[in-house]
């Protein structure tokens, strides 16, 4: 073996001994919802194999929970939740039965994605049942704002990182193009939206404040009379009541409530029912967080015409 034989084996040997990315195969990631999974694929590319957990046509809040669940987190390397509540009627004991000390709430691969999100509606003063069962800790369907779109990447784009350190410089440059892909796409969304700027809406559950704060739609009632609780005959005559009063056209359901209660309100009031998907997954059509947007402003502004009042 002459020196340069031996030169470009030992360089080899250091090459190997410094590249465990690809020694440790990809990084097996799951989310809870298919929102998450969208971001995550994104930034982790072909560095990452990523499964979502819940289905975007099914209520986040309610999961029904099944053995595969498990075995996905078994195997995972890192667990990306909505938190602020979101899924604590199902994800504790999945985590928990997974017995995988890696995703364990606190653990490296534990990922809160609400942590470094802009968060709507948290409770001021002591938060009782009276308020509702399902948002203790502030609205957390806080991913339906690109803006929280992109603080969300750059927390899993982070996350990733120190975990695989040896891949930063590729998932740092996906969220960047990531970032910028989403910054244009808003720009042409907020256009869309911006003649219909202050159109009144009523929406079933709480899923849509940072999507109405972002797109300047002003909720002015909700189906349901708290987060969780289902309709009641009172509060639907008095909302239909608020509705008549402020002449709102637009009542926008997510695809798992029953349809009764919002079409008796939209003939009492002559309003469009609209079913608005809240996540990736919510119809077929919509099959990344792009394209989230994209259905969801162009609904809403199909509507709104209909309508003709704004
Ligand atoms: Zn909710």
């Amino acid at each position: 073996m002459n020196i340069r034989t031996l030169l470009a084996a030992l360089l080899g040997a250091v090459f190997l001994a410094t590249a465990p990315a690809h020694a440790q195969g990809k990084l097996n990631v799951v989310t809870t919802t298919e929102d998450l999974a969208s971001i995550a694929r994104e930034i982790g590319g072909d560095r990452i194999t990523v499964e979502a957990i819940a289905r975007g046509y099914q209520d986040p809040h309610f999961v029904e929970a099944k053995p595969s669940f498990i075995l996905k987190l078994q195997r995972a390397d890192v667990l990306i939740v909505v938190g602020r509540e979101l899924e604590i009627g199902w994800l504790p004991p999945l985590i928990q039965q997974s017995r995988n000390s890696k995703i364990q709430p606190g653990a490296e691969g534990y990922l809160d994605a609400s942590l470094t999100a802009e968060i709507l509606e948290v409770p001021t003063g002591q938060v009782t049942r009276a308020m509702g069962d399902v948002h203790p800790l502030g609205n957390p369907h806080y991913w339906l704002d690109p803006e929280n779109g992109k603080r969300i990447g750059k927390a899993i784009a982070d996350k990733f990182s120190e975990i695989r350190p040896n891949d930063r410089a590729t998932f740092q440059q996906k969220l960047t193009d990531f970032t910028t892909r989403l910054d244009t796409a808003e720009k042409g969304w907020l256009a869309q939206m911006a003649p219909y700027k202050g159109t009144k809406v009523v929406t079933y559950h709480r899923s849509f404040p940072n999507f109405a704060k972002r797109f300047d739609l002003e909720i002015i009632g909700y189906v349901e009379p708290k987060p969780g609780i289902p309709p009641s005959p009172q509060h639907t005559l008095d909302l239909i009541n608020e509705m008549k009063r402020q002449n709102v056209k637009l009542v926008l359901v997510e695809p798992y409530f029953d349809m009764k209660t919002p079409n008796a309100i939209g003939r009492e009031t002559g309003a469009e029912v609209l079913v608005l998907p809240p996540s990736v997954g919510g119809v077929k059509e919509v099959s990344d967080y792009f394209k989230l947007f994209d259905y969801d402003v162009n609904l809403l502004v199909q509507a709104i015409k209909k309508t003709g009042v704004k």
